[in-house]
């Protein structure tokens, strides 16, 4: 059987790529081995899809070459998704600036997709392994558990290997490497810090609270709610600076943001010397963790028992609260994988690879990853429009 275009992943990105080659005319096939498309949009914004950012820049993209996400993501701007959702009659709302979720469930999301990929006349084809992907005379040959088809244009849109239960596998870093493709090395962003023994049993009476903090580690800076679970810290600013960190990197963890606690301590300390620093810090933190961090970091007596130094100490301890983890959640949990398929064996016009005409890599495969807040499926929807008008 001959297509025009085989794409294999039926994710965002390759969804997104299936339609607009279809509605060029193109006879376009998708193959996909897991049982439902698009799954993790389904299980994505907590169900609700965060499905783009109006903020999204290119400076929200980490990748060994930054430059590469600027033409794509410049021709198809999150306003373009936004005006699909319009037209399908999706409601959204904006939950933090620029971040768009849908109101109801993220399944409209997929069936929007997959309503676009059947008005385009693209076949999907689910539950299919695909085994082998070779290169003949002038097509690729592509041999599934159940058939063989060739094609001009092969798309590899197999995502990353976050969440490996939802059907993530290494096999488009594998097709890259197959047709001599460089892929940089792989770790886990957007996930979950894991913590020592010690620091995890003492942290363990804070699970499920969540509270705003900045965080920073490598230059880099997140102002964003932390949570401490029953396994470390995560909430979006652990989620966001564990794309920057690396193991070793202590993580600066400031949990009153916006305080100056030295200055402070010290005015409580000439206006209510009887006071003490739990009931200070419960002023403005939670009262359980108030309560942990002065039995921590405080001294069993009231704050006039303080001098500066002592006022010092603490304030250190609790705006610049150093956290050394022990890794991440790995791929586990993780919402992205960092690394992938090199840019610079693509051309940033049609993500097609230079040395191999026919193939490209859209989508989380390609080293470029977004911070949290909707800059992933922007990549995956505006590099899969990329490739849909080049196939
Ligand atoms: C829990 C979670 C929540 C997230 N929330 C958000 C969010 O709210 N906003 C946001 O922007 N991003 C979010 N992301 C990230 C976002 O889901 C991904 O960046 C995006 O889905 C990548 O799109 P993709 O098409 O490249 O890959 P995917 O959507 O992962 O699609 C890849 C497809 O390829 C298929 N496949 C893999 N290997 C094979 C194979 N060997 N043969 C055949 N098919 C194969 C898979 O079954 C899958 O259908 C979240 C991720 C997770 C895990």
């Amino acid at each position: 059987m001959h297509y025009d275009v085989v794409i294999i992943g039926a994710g965002a990105a390759g969804l997104m790529c299936a339609a607009t080659a279809g509605y060029r005319g193109r006879r376009v096939l998708v193959l996909d081995h897991a049982r439902k498309a698009g799954q993790k949009i389904l299980m994505s914004g907590g169900g609700r899809c965060n499905f783009t950012n109006l903020n999204s820049t290119p400076s929200q993209f980490l990748s060994a070459n930054p430059r590469f996400c600027i033409s794509a993501l410049k021709r198809y701007p999150p306003q373009a998704f936004l005006e699909l959702v319009e037209r399908h009659g999706i409601a959204y709302e904006e939950k933090a600036p620029g971040q768009l979720f849908c109101q109801g469930r993220a399944r409209e999301i997929v069936d929007m997709l997959l309503t676009e990929c059947d008005w385009a006349g693209v076949e999907i084809r689910m539950k299919t392994s695909v085994e082998t992907a070779e290169q003949k005379a002038d097509h690729y040959l592509v041999a599934t558990d159940h058939d063989r088809f060739t094609t001009e244009s092969l798309v590899i849109a197999t995502g990353g290997l976050s969440i490996p239960t939802m059907g993530a596998t290494p096999f488009g870093y594998r097709i890259a490497e197959h047709f001599g493709l460089p892929v940089l090395p792989t770790r886990a962003g957007l996930v979950p810090f894991t913590l020592h023994p010690d620091l995890k049993s003492r942290l363990t009476p804070l699970a499920g609270i969540s509270v705003p903090v900045t965080v920073s580690c490598r230059g880099m800076r997140f102002a964003e709610p932390m949570l401490f679970t029953h396994r470390g810290l995560s909430g979006p600013a652990m989620l966001q600076i564990s794309s920057f960190w690396q193991p070793g990197d202590p993580l600066i963890i400031d949990l009153l943001p916006g305080h100056d606690l030295a200055e402070e301590l010290g005015e409580r300390r000439r206006e209510r010397p009887q006071g003490t620093l739990q009931q200070y810090l419960a002023e403005h933190l939670p009262k359980r963790l108030a309560q942990v961090l002065a039995e921590w970091h405080g001294k069993d007596s009231s704050l006039q028992e303080y001098g500066n130094a002592d006022i010092e100490r603490v304030a250190a301890a609790i705006q610049r609260w150093q956290v050394s983890p022990a890794g991440t959640e790995g791929y586990r949990t993780a919402e992205v994988t960092l690394g992938g398929v090199d840019t610079r064996a693509l051309s940033s016009q049609t993500m097609e690879a230079r040395e191999q005409p026919g193939l490209f890599f859209i989508g989380e495969v390609v080293d470029v990853t977004g911070h949290l807040g909707g800059h992933n499926f922007q990549w995956a929807w505006a590099s899969g429009v990329a490739a849909g008008q080049a196939v």
